[in-house]
């Protein structure tokens, strides 16, 4: 069974390239139509709101909300985890499938994009964070662990077969989150 990248906007071609060398198979996710038969998906970064407009046109979200409760695992990282979210601020519409309140642009412009090496025990230390205007998770529900930190702040969890990230592992060379969403749709990963 292919992996998906949710093809619309934002940098899919690098979490596709990812996938690929981890030899997996891969479907540019460009209709909601094209869930059916994936066993992952990853939410690229990007533009939350432009991603909203795009998916304006068809039932997105009940799609993926079936997707997700059929047993598919996803990823999503920075705009991507915006979507996933229960509650974004400012206030836009979000799947509410990962527990967590997430604040958009919460770096300021004048910190527009940085790295920062990350606390990640989880994933035996360390990984390097790319953060491209994150949002910075504000909450964080009981059901969610949290897989790697900057400065004590989660920028990384999960909530059972849901992956969210406020950085993009997908550009700094390292496979491990990609491999972990793998593990977690193949059943192989630890119960989280
Ligand atoms: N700032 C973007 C948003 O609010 C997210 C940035 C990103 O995905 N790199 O959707």
């Amino acid at each position: 069974m292919a992996v998906g990248v949710l093809a619309l906007q934002g940098d899919f071609a690098a979490h596709a390239a990812v996938l690929r060398r981890l030899g997996e198979s891969v479907l540019e996710v460009r209709s909601w139509t094209d869930l059916a038969g994936l066993r992952a998906l990853v939410l690229p970064g990007g533009e939350s709101t432009a991603l909203l407009r795009l998916m304006d046109g068809g039932p997105w979200f009940d799609a993926l909300r079936a997707f997700h409760g059929g047993g598919g695992g996803l990823l999503g990282t920075c705009a991507g985890a915006i979507l996933l979210a229960r509650d974004v601020d400012p206030a836009q519409p979000s799947l509410g499938l990962l527990d967590v309140s997430i604040s958009r642009n919460a770096y300021g412009r004048q910190v527009d994009s940085f790295e920062a090496e990350l606390d990640a025990s989880a994933l035996d230390d360390p990984l390097l964070g790319v953060f491209i205007r994150a949002p910075r998770f504000t909450a964080i529900g009981p059901q969610v662990h949290v897989l790697a930190r900057r400065g004590g702040e989660p920028v990384l969890v999960r909530q059972r077969r849901v992956l969210a990230a406020t950085f993009h592992p997908e550009i700094a060379g390292d496979d491990r989150v990609h491999r972990m969403l793998i593990e977690i749709s193949a059943g192989t990963a630890p119960a989280g």
